[in-house]
């Protein structure tokens, strides 16, 4: 698997200035991309995905198929659906996943819940091209925001069939190579949010933003990111902000997602979801103390902890 980050930020994004300096570790927001086998896996679309758009189109990937995990509706994790060139190619397939909302749990069909969400926010005034008229097609499922639920793709010629967890049975036939297990992780967070699990063959990766720190370490973690090869946390504030009134925004610390890492027994580490009031000088000391942190626990894993940085791949 290969991670590409395009978006790092929490809240809102937080472009460079003179005395502001973001470049090393990024200004736009939340947008990761992986790269299961055949598997193209979209993380959230805050303003990073302008440029994972941008990515894509250079790469000349067109008429393909993307699975796009929504983890939440704030619109730092929403806002770059309107700017993200793929969506508006035809013959690209986007299979969007997010969770109902809290009091839209009647809405029949279920899953036009997540259409409905997207469709606020490009609704007139708001933005000139509705959500429903972005020519990619565009295939949403809804989850429970509250239970974890599993779900598979299998590919097949460069395209992807969703299985639900009633049909797992399928899978069994499936070579390894061609299928993609995706798990739900229900996180604290204010209006819901889910984190998402990936396994692919002998890979595993969990993608867990944004989350409150008040139930750390969060047991639905624990037990679903058991032994993951990397999961990506919520680290926002630093201790000291996290002991104020930020405490109820639905953010953690990057000593804490050690504490998680620790308790899940993930093999490596990587915090994201920077405060947008913190600029390099601020973040760049919270990574170095954060590493300190985790040395001193002299535990096997995670082996490692690092600071998501925008425009950077990881191998996972
Ligand atoms: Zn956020
Ligand atoms: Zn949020």
């Amino acid at each position: 698997m290969k991670l590409h980050v395009f978006g790092v930020r929490g809240s809102l994004p937080a472009p460079s200035a003179k005395n502001f300096n973001t470049s090393i570790y990024g200004g736009n927001t939340t947008c990761c991309y992986l790269q299961a086998g055949p598997f193209r896996i979209i993380f959230d679309m805050g303003s990073g995905a302008r440029m994972l758009g941008n990515h894509l189109m250079k790469k000349g990937v067109i008429g393909k198929n993307f699975i796009f995990l929504l983890t939440h509706y704030h619109s730092d994790h929403i806002q770059g659906i309107g700017f993200c060139v793929p969506f508006y190619i035809k013959s690209n397939t986007f299979f969007i996943h997010g969770f109902t909302p809290e009091g839209r749990e009647n809405i029949d069909p279920l899953r036009n819940v997540v259409l409905q969400a997207l469709g606020e926010q490009q609704a007139s005034p708001f933005f000139p091209v509705p959500h429903s008229l972005l020519p990619a097609r565009k295939i949403y499922n809804a989850h429970n925001r509250m239970f974890s639920e599993t779900f598979y793709y299998l590919h097949r010629n460069d395209n992807y069939f969703f299985i639900s967890e009633k049909d797992s049975a399928e899978t069994a036939s499936i070579e390894r190579q061609d299928l993609l297990k995706i798990t739900t992780i229900p996180l604290h967070h204010p209006n819901g949010c889910l984190g998402y699990r990936i396994d692919y063959g002998d890979e595993s990766f969990a993608f867990c933003t944004d989350n409150e720190p008040l139930a750390y370490p969060n047991h639905q973690i624990n037990t679903i990111c058991k032994d993951v090869d990397v999961i990506v946390l919520d680290g926002q504030y630093t201790a000291e902000q996290l002991s104020g009134p930020t405490q109820t925004y639905g953010h953690g610390s990057p000593e804490l997602c050690v504490d998680q890492a620790i308790a899940c027994g993930a093999k490596k580490l990587m915090i994201t979801h920077m405060d947008p009031a913190h600029d390099d000088k601020n973040v760049a000391p919270m990574e170095v103390e954060c590493k300190t942190y985790l040395a001193k626990k002299k535990k096997k894993t995670p082996a490692s902890v690092e600071f998501a940085k925008e425009g950077k791949s990881w191998d996972i």
